[in-house]
């Protein structure tokens, strides 16, 4: 059959079974409420933690920075693309999080490929929450380590891997999860995970990318939430979400990072963030060091709201973050769900099948520091009409 017959075959596949992605388009800078595909909403759905994506501070600093530097990086780091810019991040990143160092790749995706085939081979083992992230897996794929995957959260599952791990002679077991899960907003159990690790001499390795800016002091993250700093080998970071720019960083202790300077292949095969994009980054790191108001913001927005709409009779499940979601079960009154949302001028995604499993899908709303609490009355009265329209409440 010819190619692009078999792909049209594929995408009606996609749509006949409803996992077509509708791909929207806005027209206004990210914020609180957008314009988007023509029509004004309340969003609900973007990872704009602290309403950090159209700071005016954070503007300017871009905006300098391009006067400064130029507009592209024109290299790769090791070669010409490492300007002082970038090394002023590193060093302000690492002081932020508490540990010795830090390296800045292009994007949180990007850190994880950056890190796990790289600190692991075919001697090794790698341990992960079966829920973990795609960029997580993919870096896993990438490694010749002997691959374990523990049940979600389950520190008796880990221990049950590391035990059969055990019977052969691995040079590293590395430990792999999430800080926060991004489709329930539960926790890893991290404290559990480095008593673990300590027993049978694992590493280590948490994303933070939900963390930060969120959890800790000042939003330093997860790690700094459970006070396990010192305990965590490798920490991946996101410069995309809460910092409200975009790339991504590792942090661990220094020679760990030297180390990923001579190896790590998007480091190396990839130019560097643009000069604004650092600027951007490096000014928002300062923000949180200075002042934890947004994050106070974020978690006083995050317990109104979802105080609020358990009292309306909704499930948000195990979540402990501002990742809310409102379980409908149901995928075609999930559909049906966001379809109303939109028509009543909120933007929520609608999660469902294969990102979640059969059977529990969900509107994901996710809570900012950006929301004003009318706003979120508003979204509050709009969850109430439409599930008592749809018979969920
Ligand atoms: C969003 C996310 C990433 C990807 O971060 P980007 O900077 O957008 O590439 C990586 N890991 C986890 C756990 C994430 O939630």
């Amino acid at each position: 059959m010819d190619f692009y017959l078999q792909l049209e075959k594929e995408m009606k596949e996609l749509k006949d079974s409803g996992l077509l992605v509708n791909i929207r388009t806005l027209e206004s800078p990210q914020g609180p409420w957008l314009v988007v595909d023509g029509k004004k909403v309340l969003n609900l759905c973007s990872n704009n933690y602290l309403g950090l994506a159209n700071d005016q501070r954070i503007k300017d600093a871009a905006i300098k920075a391009i006067q400064r530097w130029g507009v592209g990086p024109g290299a790769v780091r090791s070669i010409a693309g490492t300007m002082a810019i970038h090394k002023e991040l590193e060093q302000t990143l690492a002081e932020f999080k508490k540990v010795e160092a830090t390296l800045v790749v292009q994007s949180g995706f990007n850190a994880n490929q950056a890190v796990i085939p790289m600190i692991t081979n075919e001697n090794d083992a790698i341990f992960s929450d079966e829920l973990n992230h795609a960029s997580i897996i993919d870096g896993i794929r990438l490694s010749k380590a002997k691959r374990y995957i523990w049940e979600h959260k389950n520190l008796h599952s880990l221990e049950q891997q590391l035990i059969s791990a055990s019977h052969e002679n691995f040079r590293r077991k590395l430990i792999i999860t999430d800080g926060v899960f991004s489709m329930d907003g539960d926790i890893a159990p991290l404290p559990g995970i480095v008593n673990l690790a300590k027993k049978y001499e694992a590493l280590v390795m948490v994303d933070d990318a939900h963390g930060e800016g969120v959890l800790g002091e000042n939003g330093r993250g997860v790690a700094d939430h459970f006070n396990l700093t010192e305990e965590i080998d490798i920490e991946i970071g996101t410069l995309s979400k809460a910092f409200g720019v975009v790339g991504g960083f590792i942090a661990g202790k220094k020679v760990l990072i030297d180390y990923l300077k001579q190896k790590a292949r998007p480091f190396l095969f990839s130019s560097s963030l643009s000069p604004s994009e650092t600027a951007a980054a490096l000014e928002a790191t300062r923000i949180l060091s200075r002042s934890e108001e947004l994050v106070i913001k974020l978690w006083n927005n995050t317990h109104y709201f979802q105080d609020k709409i358990r009292k309306i009779g909704y499930d948000i499940g195990k979540t402990e973050t501002p990742i809310t979601p409102v379980m409908i079960y149901d995928e075609k009154k999930t559909w049906d769900f966001s379809a109303q949302l939109y028509e009543e001028g909120i933007f929520a995604s609608a999660i469902v099948f294969p990102t979640v499993p059969r059977g529990k899908a969900r509107i994901r709303v996710m809570i900012s520091a950006a929301h004003s609490k009318e706003d979120l009355d508003f979204a509050l009265s709009i969850f109430e009409k439409i599930g008592k329209n749809l018979n969920i409440i």
